[in-house]
C-alpha cells in the first residue's frame, strides 16, 4: 500500500464499486413499480433470507432494534418481567426492554469471546425471582459476529422455562455446527445497518423463527397490530416496516454475501497469523463460523497503543468504552451476583482493527506491523 492511501475501519465503497450497476437497477426498477412500502421486493428479500439461513419464516423490520423490540411485543413483554443479557453489548439490547417497563437484568460474559456466561446467567436468574421479577426472556448477544453457545443456553430457557431470543445484529452469515445464524434460537433478531455484515444503505432488520404462530403474530405487530387489514387492529403494534428500496438492495448484496463471509474468515486468519504471539488475539470456539462483524483485541495499554496506530493512520474503534449496567440510564437495573467483573474489565482492554471482506493482504499486513510496533512501544 502507499502512504497516501487511507486505510477504512470498514469499505462500503469497495463492495459498492462491485455491484454499482446491479444497484441502480434495483432502486430504478423500485421507482418504476412505485410500491415503496412492503412493496415485492420485501417478499422476495424474505423469502432468500429464510433460504439462506435455514429459517421457516423471515419477517423483515425497520431495524435491529426494532427486530428486538417487535418479538417483545409479539410476547407480551411487560412491567415485572425480567430479561437477562449481557451487559457488555449495544445498548439496543436492553433499550427494548426498559422501553416496555420491563426489567433488563445484566449479566457478566467469558474474557475469552466476549459472549454471555452461562454461570452468571443462572445465578442472575434465581436472583431476579428473589428479588420478585418473573424472568421471562434471556437475550444471548453473538458479540463481534460469533453465535453464543446456544445448546447451554437454550438447556438453561428450558430448565427455567425462559424464552431464547439471539440478538444476532453482528453474526448474521454466521454458524455454529451445521446450524446458521437465524436457527440457533426459537427466534433470532438480527439488524442490516450498513456497518454490519450484511448492510443496507440505511436502517434495516429482520426476524427468523420457525414458529408460524410468532411469525404471523411479528407480521401484525410490524404494521400496527392489524388483523384483517390495517384498519382492523387487534394488538397494540408500531410502524416496523423494512423500506422496499432497502429490501432491493439487500437481495442484490446477499447475492454476494456468501463470497464476503469467506472473505472476512481469510481476513480474520491473516490478523491471528501476524498478532497472536504478542497480544491476546480474538478465539472462535472449533465448528463455529464467526462473521467477523469485529476482530477485536484485548490489550493492556489500549488507549496508549490505539493513539500509536492513530499516528499511523490505521483507524481503530473500541466496542464498547462503557459496559450497559454502568451507563447512566442503566445503573437503577440488576446485575447478576458477584458483579460483572469480566464486562467491567473488557471496556478497558477492547480494540477492534479494520475488518471488512475487501481489506488488501498489503494493508493488513502494514496494520500488522503497526500494531506489533505499538504493542512494543507503549
Ligand atoms: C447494531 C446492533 C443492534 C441494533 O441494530 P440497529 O439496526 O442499529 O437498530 C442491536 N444489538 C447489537 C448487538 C448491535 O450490534
Amino acid at each position: 500500500m502507499s502512504a497516501t492511501d487511507t486505510i477504512q475501519f470498514i469499505d462500503l465503497r469497495a463492495q459498492q464499486n462491485r455491484i454499482q450497476h446491479q444497484i441502480e437497477a434495483a432502486i430504478k426498477k423500485v421507482l418504476a413499480h412505485g410500491n415503496y412500502i412492503l412493496g415485492p421486493e420485501v417478499k422476495e428479500l424474505e423469502e432468500k433470507l429464510a433460504v439462506f439461513s435455514g429459517a421457516r419464516h423471515v419477517v423483515s423490520c425497520a431495524s435491529g432494534t426494532d427486530a428486538l423490540l417487535l418479538v417483545l411485543i409479539a410476547r407480551g413483554i411487560k412491567a415485572g418481567d425480567a430479561v437477562l443479557m449481557p451487559s457488555f453489548t449495544f445498548v439496543s439490547t436492553a433499550e427494548v426492554v426498559a422501553l416496555l417497563g420491563a426489567t433488563p437484568v445484566f449479566v457478566d460474559v467469558k474474557a475469552d469471546d466476549f459472549l454471555i456466561s452461562p454461570t452468571s446467567l443462572e445465578a442472575a436468574i434465581q436472583d431476579a425471582v428473589k428479588k420478585g421479577l418473573r424472568p421471562k426472556v434471556i437475550i444471548p448477544v453473538d458479540l463481534f459476529g460469533q453465535p453464543a453457545d446456544y445448546a447451554a443456553i437454550n438447556r438453561i430457557g428450558n430448565s427455567y422455562d425462559l424464552f431464547v431470543m439471539a440478538d444476532a445484529a453482528q453474526s448474521f452469515g454466521g454458524a455454529r455446527g451445521d446450524k446458521r445464524v437465524g436457527t440457533l434460537a426459537p427466534v433470532t433478531a438480527t439488524s442490516f445497518f450498513p456497518a454490519k455484515p450484511l448492510g443496507c444503505y440505511g436502517d434495516g432488520g429482520a426476524i427468523f423463527t420457525d414458529d408460524e404462530g410468532l411469525g404471523l403474530v411479528l407480521r401484525s405487530v410490524r404494521v400496527h397490530g392489524k388483523g384483517q387489514d390495517k384498519y382492523d387492529n387487534v394488538r397494540i403494534g408500531t410502524n416496523g416496516r423494512l423500506d422496499t428500496l432497502q429490501a432491493a438492495i439487500l437481495i442484490e448484496k446477499l447475492r454476494l454475501f456468501p463470497e464476503e463471509i469467506e472473505a472476512r474468515q481469510r481476513v480474520a486468519a491473516r490478523y491471528t497469523v501476524g498478532l497472536k504471539d504478542i497480544v491476546n488475539t480474538p478465539r472462535v470456539v472449533p465448528g463455529t463460523i464467526s462473521a467477523w462483524a469485529q476482530y477485536t483485541l484485548r490489550l493492556d495499554r489500549r488507549d496508549a497503543v490505539a493513539a500509536r496506530l492513530k499516528e499511523h493512520n490505521v483507524p481503530t474503534a473500541v466496542y464498547y468504552p462503557k459496559p450497559l449496567h454502568q451507563q447512566t440510564a442503566y445503573t437503577r437495573f440488576p446485575t447478576a451476583p458477584g458483579g460483572l467483573p469480566v464486562s467491567e474489565q473488557l471496556a478497558q482492554e477492547v480494540l477492534s482493527l479494520p475488518m471488512h471482506p475487501y481489506l488488501e493482504p498489503q494493508t493488513q499486513d502494514f496494520i500488522i506491523e503497526a500494531v506489533r510496533a505499538a504493542v512494543n512501544n507503549v
